[in-house]
């Protein structure tokens, strides 16, 4: 989960990084005042979940209160790469005097933890990385040493940090490992980390990604979600437990066992729906291993719900969860969904094959629902179910 910047300012400001104080607003009217309490003048920045905020003119700088809520006027509404600014944060003005780099981050590739550090930020660090690579130091972090001094001042000196500030930016870096650590993040960076003109050091801009799999462990990080920006339908399949993701502009709903599957699975409705006018999937829906009734009853009503879907395409290849349980699943699914009186009227085409297909097929057949149609193979399957959502 990406937060926002005041998030992560707000995450930085818990571990002791200095920030400067900053009030969220969603009302340009509402600027007028928290500038006042700032101290009378403020920089306005769009809160959205992409950088190049400043580029794009959704960081001003506010002279006065009233300037402030003309400014914020201006932002808010303001579309930035496709996300619309609904609240703004005013920020303490800094004076700035030089503009750094540094992030955390999970290197996947190498197995390891990264620290990433430059004095020449400000900029999007991707042109440094490109263009002048050697002002870019890049120090593997050990995931169970994580930053002590000694590796805080490493990357200090790798990134030539002026020495006046060095014992600064060996403290912050530490406590941005903390942040990265104790809030379970998989990136931590500041871009600008800026030197003030009386040589103090500031965190002046924040991105933190935090890692989904430690929510159970973190019940805090829930109040970060942006629930208004949530779809409805990945929240209600949340919810239920279930592995969903709504795909933009398709009609062909997708249930499948197993991540890999299911990613395959949309790749041939994708390719099957281009002979029925360009039909795509509308989901990607991984029901796991256990293919309980229930399991198959809460993916389908959240497939069906999904008013754009026109056919439903189930997608199984029996393992450990044998085709005869799956097929049991999807008929009692078909009951439940009637018992609570929910209509059912959108196709479904199943393909069964793997462990016990021969038996969940027969079980499918005898069954006998008019709404579920058998197709063995898995393009045949495909094939079906878009030319079902072209009609
Ligand atoms: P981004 O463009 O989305 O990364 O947004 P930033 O928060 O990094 O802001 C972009 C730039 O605005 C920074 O690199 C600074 O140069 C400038 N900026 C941000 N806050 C202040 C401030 O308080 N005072 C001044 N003078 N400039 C600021
Ligand atoms: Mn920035």
């Amino acid at each position: 989960m990406d937060l926002f910047e005041y998030q992560a300012r707000d995450l930085f400001a818990k571990h002791g990084v200095p920030v400067l104080a900053g009030e969220v607003i969603d009302t340009p009217e509402a600027a007028r005042e928290a500038t006042e309490r700032l101290g009378g003048r403020a920089v306005v920045k769009a809160q959205v979940k992409t950088g190049g905020r400043g580029k794009a003119g959704g960081v001003k700088l506010a002279s006065d209160p009233e300037d402030a809520v003309a400014k914020a006027g201006a932002i808010l509404g303001m579309d930035i790469k496709g996300h619309t600014v609904h609240r703004v944060m005013l920020a303490q003005t800094a004076d700035i005097a030089e503009e750094y780099y540094v992030s955390f981050l999970l290197d996947r590739t190498n197995r390891t933890f990264l620290a990433m550090a430059s004095v020449e930020g400000g900029v999007e660090i991707e042109e440094v990385a490109a263009n002048n690579p050697e002002a870019l130091a890049k120090i593997p972090v050990d995931a169970v040493e994580g930053v002590t001094e000694a590796k805080a001042r490493e990357i200090t000196e790798a990134a030539r940090f002026p020495a006046e500030i060095a014992d600064q930016v060996v403290d912050v870096l530490q406590r941005l490992w903390t942040v990265f650590v104790k809030e379970d993040a998989l990136l931590v960076e500041v871009n600008p980390l800026v030197k003030t003109g009386d040589g103090r050091v500031v965190a002046l801009d924040g991105k933190v990604s935090l890692d989904a799999n430690a929510e159970f462990r973190q019940p805090e990080h829930a109040a970060l979600e942006d629930t208004a920006a949530a779809n409805p339908l990945e929240a209600a399949a949340k919810e239920r437990g279930l592995n969903y993701v709504k795909l933009d502009g398709g009609s062909v709903g997708i249930i499948g066992n197993g991540a890999g599957l299911v990613m395959s699975t949309l790749d041939v409705v994708a390719y099957a729906g281009e002979a029925h006018g360009g039909v795509k999937p509308a989901n990607f829906l991984d029901i796991g291993g256990g293919a309980s009734a229930e399991v198959m009853a809460n993916g389908l009503e959240i497939i069906l719900g999904d008013p754009e879907v026109r056919s439903v395409f189930v997608n199984v290849f029996g393992g450990i969860t044998a085709c005869d349980a799956v097929a049991n699943g999807i008929v009692q699914a078909l009951e439940l969904l009637k018992s609570k009186g929910e209509d059912v009227r959108k196709p479904l085409v199943v393909r069964l094959d793997g462990n016990n297909a021969e038996l969940g097929r027969k079980i499918l057949t005898d069954a006998d629902h008019p709404l579920v149609e058998q197709v063995d193979t898995m393009d045949g399957a495909a094939d079906r179910a878009a030319e079902l959502a072209a009609k």
